[in-house]
């Protein structure tokens, strides 16, 4: 399959990895749009959120843990940050593999 993002799970191409474990993988955004941009993703392919089942309802709990677990690591939780998650071309999502976005100043 050609996705950048399961790319990066693979290590087939290279990313600032800031947490893993077995079933997610965070990295620094390439194209940051605020001084902490991180891309948090589930290593599952999944396109979208319009295409997450009932199974899935775990993992993306286990998504948002992973985004205040980061933010507490890089010290952003006391003054805030975003959450942000594209969905569809409609949306803004560019890459079709479900992911999270943390944003802080
Ligand atoms: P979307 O617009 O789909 O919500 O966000 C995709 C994000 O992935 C963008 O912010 C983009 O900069 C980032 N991105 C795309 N390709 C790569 C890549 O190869 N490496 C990294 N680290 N980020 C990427
Ligand atoms: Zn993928």
């Amino acid at each position: 399959m050609d996705c950048i993002f399961c790319k990066i799970i693979k290590k087939e191409i290279p990313a600032e990895v800031v947490f893993e474990d077995k079933a997610i993988i965070a990295f620094k955004d390439i194209k940051p749009i605020a001084s902490v941009h991180i891309v948090i993703i589930p290593k599952k392919h999944i396109n979208s959120v319009v295409n997450l089942k009932k199974e899935d309802e775990v993992l993306m709990g286990k998504l948002i843990m992973t985004a205040k677990k980061i933010a507490d690591d890089l010290k952003v939780s006391e003054k805030g940050y975003k959450l942000l998650i594209r969905v569809g071309r409609g949306g803004g999502q560019e890459v079709d593999h479900i992911h999270l976005h943390l944003l802080a100043c």
